[in-house]
């Protein structure tokens, strides 16, 4: 569709932000369903949020993605925010409704339908969740009310403490949380039979990193690393040598955009389109077509 004065501007803000997927991954799911919309990434810098989100109502914006490091910051500036985004205290989304600026959160959900469409579920699992920064938050907000016993170890404890804390607060959840040590995770690991790595380490440039020592690994456990480039990170490689269900970060990629493509055009995302087109770009970006 040609773009005209009429058709409605999408887009996301983030600082880096030249390597993001989501404008093609958008753009692939507004032509197929014929929507006179598009979708552009905007860098925009640490101090530049306030006058960002003041020009997203003053251009009729019609919405926004928000990612790295403006997601918690961005709460503040809004007109509405869902209740959900409000509880995890960050937000991801966000929709121009009529100038009046409301916030959501897709990162959890897209997180909870990765792993269902796995066919794994969540319902009484013990979860290991590593990190504790923007996509370790929703997750575990949302994972909470699911879940078994949820542990939450991370590199900087007192980031782990903090959340689990504000989490037993607000949901009255009893959540655990420890330092990233080797004898914290064998023993949270020795009790868990879902481990999610929600931290950056294994991201592509440096794939040959791992947040964890395979050994660690047992052939019953559900490995799931949110890290989508690349799609197989070391840590699912070794989860799949030794027969242990490793599911990646493209599923969590695909449904929080799903979400957010709901929410601005009130349509159905075309889950699988996006889900090829992410594929595709990544392994052009690896050198691989
Ligand atoms: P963030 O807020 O910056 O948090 C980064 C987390 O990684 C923190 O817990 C940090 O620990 C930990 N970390 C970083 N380097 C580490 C290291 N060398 N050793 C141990 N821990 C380390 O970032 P985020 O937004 O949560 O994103 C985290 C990752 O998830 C990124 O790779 C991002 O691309 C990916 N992600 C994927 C999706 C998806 O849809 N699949 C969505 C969002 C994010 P400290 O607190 O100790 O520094």
């Amino acid at each position: 569709m040609d773009l005209s004065s009429r058709t409605k501007l999408c887009g996301v803000i983030g600082d880096p932000i030249e390597h993001s997927l989501s404008p093609k991954m958008f753009n692939a799911a507004f032509r197929a369903n014929d929507l006179d919309f598009t979708y552009v990434a905007m860098n925009v810098k640490k101090n530049g949020l306030a006058k960002a989100i003041e020009g997203m109502k003053a251009l009729n914006i019609h919405g926004l993605n928000v990612t790295i490091p403006h997601k918690v910051k961005v709460v503040g500036y809004l007109d509405r925010v869902d209740p959900d985004a409000k509880m995890i205290g960050a937000v991801n989304t966000i929709l121009n409704a009529n100038g009046k600026l409301e916030g959501f959160n897709t990162d959890g959900t897209g997180a909870v339908r990765a792993i269902e469409e796995s066919g794994t579920t969540l319902e009484g699992r013990n979860v290991v969740l590593i990190g504790s920064g923007g996509a370790a938050r929703a997750i575990a907000f949302t994972f909470s009310n699911r879940v078994g016993k949820l542990t939450i170890l991370n590199r900087h404890v007192h980031k782990s403490e903090k959340l689990a804390t504000e989490l037993t607060k607000k949901t009255g959840r009893k959540v655990y949380f420890e330092g990233l040590r080797k004898e914290a995770l064998e023993r949270a690991i020795s009790e868990a039979d879902m481990l999610v790595n929600a931290t950056s380490v294994g991201m592509s440039p440096n794939c040959d990193a791992s947040i964890l020592d395979g050994s660690l690994l047992r052939r019953d456990l559900v490995v799931f690393d949110i890290v989508y480039n690349p799609p197989e990170t070391k840590l699912l490689k070794e989860a799949t040598s030794i027969g242990a269900k490793a599911v990646n970060g493209i599923g969590m990629l695909v449904h929080q955009g799903g979400e957010a493509f709901r929410i601005w055009t009130s349509k159905e995302a075309p889950v699988r389109l996006m889900r090829e087109v992410v594929t595709e770009e990544l392994s052009r970006l690896s050198g691989k077509t």
